[in-house]
């Protein structure tokens, strides 16, 4: 197998171990303990010492890895890449149990902004934490996922929906959303049933569960399709597949052997905007590089010093031409699966990317061998942006929006190219150690 597909492999293993943004932040933890990453708390005091290697977690779902460097970071500044753990999608209601005309429905919310449509007909199932008292009337955290196909939502049949293919399938948000979840129940459910559920599926007690934060995923797991198995298809590659290659282009030997400290940031709330304590416009990422500044003996102005000389690349998926749909791409910026990292540029800055980091990019993709491709939204159709903007604002330092190009983002089940990832991971891989 090519090292190419063994790492989509891996990327589609962690995807479907990773059903939520805490699930993701999880498979992140244990993978990161197997490489001797150690945890710090951010109500402890850190030790950290050059060499060493370290991550922290704020509340669940968001993460920061990092390799302190040998060199001091006045001389070598952060080099940080940022993605994002979560995905748009819908999340169970807090009283979400809906008992009628001889069904128990799940009413849900929408999560940032999925093509509603796809969530139709697959094997739904659910996912994410709750919180609830231990026996000592702690609160404590645990995460919970239902592996079976556990919720549905049916089409409505053609003979119903006669122009479903010229409209396209709409759905009401409030009306017509609700999930399947059980057939011909008593009319008098117990108040605590999702509850029991939840006990069933996590080993809590259900009087003991306080509150929870749940979203629908996809149970199919990822796979490799086209006539060469060159494209792979799973849910959540817009972001876990940049997560997945960030965390992989750290763990090796000369990443981990670094003169400079190299810096994984991964944030849970893209999806809504960001702004949350653990969302990448709140305060966990400047936080932690001041920490590991002053932890480090580093003063005030020479931690402002060494943000001077940092770099961030922001990765997040990029939207790769699809030519049966040849009106909604900008003619002269198709980008194509399977051609390499896109740099995203925009007038407007939604992209972070600037001549300088943009050429420095560049660089790095001819060192590695990597091609890359640059992307241009129509300028009709407005357009998207990351967590590149946010955060290289908040520290000032220099950053560029890549990522790798894919088709169907926000659906629940998007693809991609096999080859993209393997560049992609190459790439950052030489950012963290070009000199
Ligand atoms: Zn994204």
């Amino acid at each position: 197998m090519s090292i190419a597909k063994e790492q989509v492999e891996a990327l589609l293993d962690f995807i479907d171990e990773s059903p939520s943004a805490f699930h993701a932040v999880k498979s992140i933890e244990n993978k990161l303990i197997s490489f001797d990453f150690k945890a710090l708390k951010e109500t402890d005091i850190w030790n950290i010492k050059p060499g060493g290697r370290y991550y922290i977690i704020r509340d669940d779902s968001s993460i920061i890895c990092f390799v302190l460097g040998k060199k001091l970071l006045t001389e070598t500044g952060y080099r940080i890449l940022g993605a994002h753990t979560d995905s748009p999608g819908l999340k169970i209601k807090p009283n979400a149990v809906k008992n009628s005309d001889g069904l128990l429905r799940l009413g849900v919310e929408i999560y940032g902004g999925p093509i509603l449509a796809t969530f139709t007909d697959r094997d739904l199932s659910i996912a994410g934490r709750i919180s609830y008292k231990t026996e000592e009337g702690h609160i404590a955290s645990k995460l919970v996922k239902f592996d079976q196909a556990l919720l549905r939502l049916p089409n409505l049949a053609i003979h119903m929906n006669r122009k479903v293919n010229e409209e396209g399938l709409k759905l009401h948000k409030q009306n017509e959303l609700a999930l399947i979840l059980s057939a011909a129940v008593e009319e008098q459910l117990s108040a605590k049933y999702l509850h029991e559920l939840l006990a069933n599926a996590s080993g809590i007690d259900a009087d003991k569960i306080l509150s929870w934060e749940l979203n629908v995923y996809d149970t199919q797991k990822g796979s490799f399709w086209g006539d060469q198995q060159q494209f792979y298809a799973d849910s959540q590659l817009d972001n876990l597949a940049s997560c997945h290659a960030g965390i992989h282009a750290m763990l090796n030997e000369s990443t981990l052997d670094s003169d400079t400290t190299l810096v994984c940031a991964l944030f849970d709330h893209e999806e809504i905007g960001s702004e949350s304590t653990k969302g990448a416009n709140g305060c966990f990422l400047p936080d932690t590089l001041q920490r590991i500044a002053f932890a480090s003996n580093v003063n005030e102005e020479d931690y402002q010093r060494a943000l001077a000389k940092s770099f961030m690349i922001s990765a997040d998926m990029a939207h790769a031409y699809q030519p049966n749909f040849p009106s909604a791409y900008e003619p002269e910026h198709k980008v194509t699966v399977n051609k390499g990292p896109v740099i995203k540029v925009n007038a407007n800055h939604r992209y972070s990317s600037e001549s300088i980091s943009e050429a420095m990019f560049i660089q790095w993709c001819e060192m590695s061998d990597v091609p890359y491709q640059t992307y241009s939204h129509r300028t009709d159709i407005p357009c998207g942006s990351t967590i590149g903007p946010i955060t290289s604002a908040k520290l000032g330092v220099r950053s560029i929006d890549v990522g790798n190009p894919m088709w169907a983002m926000h659906s629940i089940r998007e693809s991609a190219g096999v080859e993209d990832h393997h560049y992609m991971i190459k790439v950052i891989n030489t950012f963290f150690t070009a000199e």
